[in-house]
């Protein structure tokens, strides 16, 4: 493993467009479940009841019962894989995070340029009448299981988040292609790339010349795509990798 840490940390250090990419394992040690995976939440909640759009039009409040285990019993708070990254950027290694992840740890945790390709928990909005809701300000309501807007009562108040059978947003997702083109180095961060169209990014990067390294704690399907494949935990692994960068530069 330290060979490898030692690889990655080259590549880092003589990068000139380093990119990170990151799924939910990045998180798990935040507390926050990972939708596959040992623990994975689809083990205990059906995808196409709480996370499809299609769903959450028959029945939103499936979609908040979900919300709330997912959010409110974790307490969601940047773990030591965010803030390497958030330092590799200051260093002005990294350029760009982009993220599947909707929980906003990056920023918590001091990342600048993050590219959410999945949208994020910020913003709630009422499909009926219009009205906009901040996530912390209905945390109260979705404890009780009582989320409904208090303008028009209607129970359909969707977060700003990509759900399953929805289009990406278009502009964040041009800029990690764009992103993807121009980095030398792509690193996936906890990501089983099984979800498209996040999953064909990397493979952009690689495309146009990118050294493609993973790091995640199993592996992956795509694992023998990557030029540097590493097995372990972010939180354990990318510490490590910032100080080898700081030894080299
Ligand atoms: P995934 O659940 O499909 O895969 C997670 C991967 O992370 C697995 O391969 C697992 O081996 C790995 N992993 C688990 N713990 C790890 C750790 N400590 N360090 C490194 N790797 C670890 O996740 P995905 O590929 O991101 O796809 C899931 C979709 O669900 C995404 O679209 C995302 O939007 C959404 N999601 C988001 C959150 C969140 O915001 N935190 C949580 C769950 C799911
Ligand atoms: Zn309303």
């Amino acid at each position: 493993m330290d060979w490898l840490i030692e690889k990655i940390a080259e590549l880092l250090a003589n990068s000139k467009h380093a990119v990170v990419f990151t799924g939910a394992g990045i998180s798990a040690e935040s507390g926050i479940p990972t939708f596959r995976g040992k623990n994975g939440l689809w083990k205990r909640f059906d995808p196409e009841e709480v996370a499809s759009i299609r769903g959450f039009m028959r029945n939103p409040k499936a979609f908040w019962n979900f919300a709330r285990e997912l959010i409110l019993k974790t307490k969601a708070k940047p773990n030591a894989g965010h803030y390497a990254i958030a330092e590799l950027e200051k260093m002005g290694i990294v350029k760009a995070v982009i993220t599947q992840n909707i929980d906003m740890l990056h920023q918590k945790a001091g990342s600048k340029r993050v590219l959410e390709l999945h949208g994020s928990l910020k913003f709630v909005d009422c499909l009926d009448c219009g009205k906009t809701y901040r996530w912390d300000d209905l945390v109260d309501r979705i404890k009780r299981g009582e989320v409904a807007c208090d303008e028009c009562g209607s129970l359909y108040l969707k977060p700003r988040i990509v759900f399953f059978g929805e289009a990406l947003p278009k502009e964040v997702l041009s800029e990690a292609i764009e992103e993807a083109k121009r980095s030398d180095v792509f690193i996936v961060v906890g990501s089983s790339l099984q979800v498209y169209p996040a999953a064909s990014i990397p493979f952009i990067a690689k495309d146009s010349g990118a050294k493609l390294v993973m790091i995640n704690a199993d592996p992956t399907d795509k694992d023998r795509l990557f030029d540097i494949v590493l097995h372990g935990k972010a939180g354990e692994v990318l510490p490590k990798i910032v100080d080898k960068v700081k030894e080299i530069i």
